[in-house]
C-alpha cells in the first residue's frame, strides 16, 4: 500500500491467494475433505480471517492445536466442523463439547477426564482417537490401542461419546520416499481395521499434512489436514517450490524506513559493533526487530529489498530495529523495506529468510508477533 494505515510495519495477508491455494490443494486430493490448519494464529497469518477464507474455498474442516484456539474461533462465529488435538489435563473439555468441537483423545487419561466432565449433562462428545504411528509425540501407542478402543466403545455404549475419527501424524512426509512413511501407513491402516472390527465406525480417517497431501495420494484417506501449503509455503525443497506446486505465499512483511543518514567510513553499526562501514555510505533504519519476530539470527545475514535491491542486515537485529547499508544508493524516510513476500516484486521470500537464519519457513511466518498489524487483502 502507498500510504499504509500501519506506518511502521505491516504484514499484508492476501486472502484471495489463500483461497486459491486451498482450491489447488483440494484439486490434489479430490476424494478427500480438507481441514484448514489454523493453529498458532494461522501460522501468524490470523486465525479468524484465514479460517473464514479457507471455508469459502471449500475447507469443510478447520483444525487447531489447543482447545482455546478452537473456542476462540467459535466465539468469532465459526460454525463448521472444527477439531483440536493438543489437550492437557485441566483443559476445558465440557466447553469444547458444548461448542460442538471434535476433540482428540490420545490416551485413557483424556477419555476419563472428558467423560467425567460431561457425565450427567446429556452431552455426547465427538471424539477422534489418535494413534501414534511412529512420530513419538502425542497419540496412543499401538500396544495400548486395544484398551483405548475398548474404553471408547464402552463410552459410546454409555452415550457419552461418538468416535467420529481415527487419525495420526507423519514424521517425515516432507522427505518423500523416507522409509518411515510406509511404516506409519501400515500401523495406521492396521489400527483403523482393528477399531472397525471392534465396532467403531469413524466418519473420517486422516494422517496427511501438507507434504503428504502434495506427494502421497495413498495417504489422503477421507480428509487431509493442510497448514503450511495453504499459506503458500512449500513444506520442503524436496516437495517442490511454491510455483511448482501451484501455490502462492500469502504474507508480505514490510516496514517503512524510520531514518536514512550518511555516515563516514569506519562507523560501527548496532550492538556489539559487529558491522563497520567500509567507506562513506548511507545507512537506513528498518523499524522492526526481534520483538516483532524478526530472527536475531538474521544479524548480518537477513535479506531485505530496499530501493529495488537486496540488502543484508548490517550488524545485529535489535529488539525493535535493524540497519541496512545502502552504499551509494539514496532513500528517504518512509520508503518501503520488504523483508519477505511472494517474490514477484523481486523481494526475498520467507524461505530465503529461513535459509539465511538456519530455520524453516514455517517458523519465519509463525513468529511474526502481535506488534505487527495484519492488513487483509
Ligand atoms: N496436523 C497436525 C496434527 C499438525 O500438528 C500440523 C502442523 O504441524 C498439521 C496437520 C499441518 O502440517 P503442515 O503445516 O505441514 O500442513
Amino acid at each position: 500500500p502507498k500510504a499504509p494505515k500501519a506506518p511502521r510495519a505491516r504484514a499484508v495477508v492476501d486472502l484471495a491467494a489463500l483461497r486459491a491455494n486451498v482450491r489447488a490443494l483440494r484439486a490434489r486430493a479430490p476424494r478427500a475433505q480438507l481441514m484448514a490448519v489454523v493453529k498458532a494464529n494461522a501460522y501468524g497469518h490470523g486465525a479468524v480471517p484465514c479460517a473464514r477464507a479457507a471455508r469459502q474455498a471449500g475447507a469443510r474442516w478447520v483444525g487447531t492445536a489447543t482447545p482455546h484456539e478452537a473456542l476462540a474461533l467459535r466465539a468469532a462465529g465459526d460454525t463448521g466442523r472444527l477439531m483440536c488435538w493438543l489437550w492437557t489435563p485441566g483443559d476445558p473439555w465440557r466447553e469444547a463439547v458444548e461448542a460442538d468441537i471434535d476433540v482428540s483423545v490420545s490416551g485413557l487419561w483424556a477419555l476419563e477426564e472428558l467423560t467425567a466432565a460431561i457425565a450427567g449433562t446429556g452431552l455426547t462428545a465427538r471424539v477422534q482417537l489418535k494413534i501414534d504411528t511412529g512420530l513419538g509425540r502425542n497419540g496412543c501407542q499401538p500396544g495400548d490401542w486395544e484398551a483405548l478402543v475398548a474404553a471408547s466403545r464402552a463410552a459410546e455404549g454409555a452415550g457419552l461419546v461418538k468416535v467420529t475419527g481415527i487419525w495420526s501424524h507423519f514424521a517425515c512426509a516432507d522427505e518423500p520416499g523416507h522409509p518411515s512413511i510406509e511404516a506409519q501407513l501400515r500401523v495406521f491402516t492396521d489400527a483403523v481395521a482393528y477399531a472397525r472390527a471392534q465396532g467403531l465406525d469413524p466418519e473420517v480417517r486422516h494422517i496427511a499434512n501438507s507434504p503428504a497431501t502434495l506427494t502421497l495420494p495413498e495417504a489422503h484417506f477421507d480428509l487431509v489436514r493442510t497448514g503450511v501449503a495453504m499459506y503458500g509455503i512449500s513444506p520442503s525443497p524436496e516437495v517442490g517450490s511454491p510455483e511448482e506446486l501451484g501455490l502462492r505465499p500469502i504474507m508480505t512483511l514490510s516496514a517503512s524506513l524510520a531514518s536514512v543518514k550518511r555516515v563516514p567510513g569506519g562507523h560501527g553499526v548496532s550492538y556489539g559493533l559487529t558491522y563497520t562501514t567500509p567507506g562513506e555510505t548511507t545507512l537506513a533504519l528498518v523499524p522492526v526487530g526481534y520483538a516483532d519476530g524478526i530472527p536475531r539470527a538474521g544479524s548480518g545475514t537477513g535479506p531485505v529489498l530496499v530501493g529495488g535491491k537486496w540488502r543484508t542486515v548490517a550488524g545485529r537485529v535489535a529488539m525493535d530495529q535493524f540497519v541496512v547499508d545502502l552504499g551509494g544508493d539514496s532513500a528517504a524516510p518512509g520508503d518501503e523495506a520488504v523483508l519477505f513476500g511472494p517474490g514477484d516484486r523481486g523481494e526475498p521470500t520467507a524461505e530465503d529468510w529461513a535459509r539465511a537464519t538456519g530455520t524453516i519457513a514455517y517458523e519465519v511466518v509463525t513468529r511474526i508477533s502481535a506488534r505487527v498489524p495484519r492488513v487483509y487483502l
